[in-house]
């Protein structure tokens, strides 16, 4: 463990899971005087470049114990983490916050509905389902269109099948069968938005301005930050609904809440229980990051503010990278790549722009326009 001055060792960060969100994370904590060391199941893991990596299954005991011994605090950058490994972790006397709870409740989407629901947080209507008589009685109940989705596994819409009438029961059924299932009426958004909260040891939380997001085939492409034209009482919605999920999970670190916006009411899609891609422009849009204040939150150091500087906009580049010198010819543009060989669908960098108002932050975005791997409104 290296040494900081004055002779105390930096506190060591565990992290399990070891892609970009992890490399950010340790980006952030650097500064802090934090050294990292990461859990990754593949040797070439975006994280690679920031600390040491430990290469193995995220719930193989003898790797989560390489990786975990000596921490001062454990945590994890990726929900799919098996919530075994992390209790497995936590009975050896290290503290793994976000509570694995979290990762039980966010890796089975019913759950994370019944949990919604009881809390009195709205979500779309939903039915549990586990065979086809199940299937047939639910797209009765709910009408149609539906969303069918995996309970467990699945993540930017894969798992998912969109039954437009009553009769693509069979044809959703033979896709997805066999696997325990929930039903979701099929929400007529305005649009999708996102609220990022954080929540310190000591139990107080913080939360970032509502972002805007945009997916196609079902991945992220671009959010908008603060999500334009939220009136103070949808943001005081948002807050409120993170803040209770928060509560009742006794969460410690930074939690992600996607929302669907139903003329201002807000409806949870589900939760992200680590940082998560659309508070990425919280780096250089905000005065404290998702990265640096889920670390502040986790070593039980106080959380930093969480307003934000103008406003920001973040593009994925998706499947290819522009040229730096494209994208840094861009006033307000900052550049991050992940270090990941690019693959098609696969998420290798993204570019913040930030601006002084909205006007000026779309000139700039349209400059990004056309360049590889990245999807902006023309
Ligand atoms: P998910 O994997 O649940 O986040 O779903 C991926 C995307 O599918 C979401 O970002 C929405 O665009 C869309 N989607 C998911 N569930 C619903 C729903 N119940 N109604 C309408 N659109 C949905």
């Amino acid at each position: 463990m290296p040494d900081a001055p004055g002779g105390r060792p930096a506190p060591l960060v565990a992290v399990l899971g070891g892609g970009q969100l992890g490399r950010m994370l340790a980006l952030a904590g650097i500064p802090l005087g934090l050294a990292f060391r990461f859990l990754d199941p593949v040797p070439d893991a975006a994280a690679g470049a920031v600390g040491p990596l430990v290469v193995g299954a995220l719930d193989d005991e003898s790797a989560l114990a390489r990786v975990g011994d000596g921490a001062a605090v454990v945590t994890y950058e990726w929900e799919g983490v098996p919530a075994h490994g992390a209790r497995f972790v936590a009975a050896r006397g290290r503290p793994v916050l976000p509570p694995p709870i979290a990762l039980d409740v966010s890796q089975d989407r019913l759950r994370e509905k019944e949990l919604c629901r009881r809390l009195g947080i709205g979500t779309p209507e939903f039915v549990p389902v586990d065979d086809r008589a199940d299937l047939e009685r639910a797209v009765k109940e709910l009408g149609a269109p539906a969303v069918l989705k995996t309970r467990r596994g699945g993540y930017d819409g894969k798992g998912q099948v969109l039954l437009h009438e009553p009769q693509d029961v069979g044809h959703a059924w033979s896709a997805l069968g066999g696997v325990p299932l929930i039903l979701e009426a099929h929400v007529p958004f305005d649009r999708e938005l996102s609220v990022l909260a954080v929540r310190g040891r000591d139990g107080a939380t913080a939360c970032w301005p509502l972002v805007e997001n945009h997916h196609a085939g079902g991945i992220l492409r671009r959010s908008l930050a603060p999500a334009p034209g939220v009136d103070a009482r949808t943001q005081r919605a948002g807050e409120r609904l993170a803040g209770m999920l928060l509560d009742e999970l006794e969460y410690v670190g930074v939690l992600a809440v996607e929302l669907f916006d139903v003329h201002g009411e807000l409806l949870v899609n589900e939760l992200a229980p680590r940082v998560h891609n659309s508070g990425h422009w919280t780096i250089e849009g905000a005065v404290t990051s998702q990265f640096e204040n889920h670390l502040r939150a986790i070593l039980g150091w106080p959380v930093g503010a969480t307003s934000a500087f103008g406003v920001s906009a973040m593009v994925n580049c998706i499947g290819a990278l522009p040229d730096p010198s494209d994208v840094l010819s861009i006033p307000g543009a900052h550049f991050h790549r992940y270090g990941k060989a690019p693959r098609p669908g696969r998420k290798v960098g993204h570019v913040t722009v930030t601006a002084a108002d909205a006007g000026e932050l779309r000139r700039r975005v349209e400059r990004l326009a056309g360049l590889p791997g990245v999807d902006v409104p023309t």
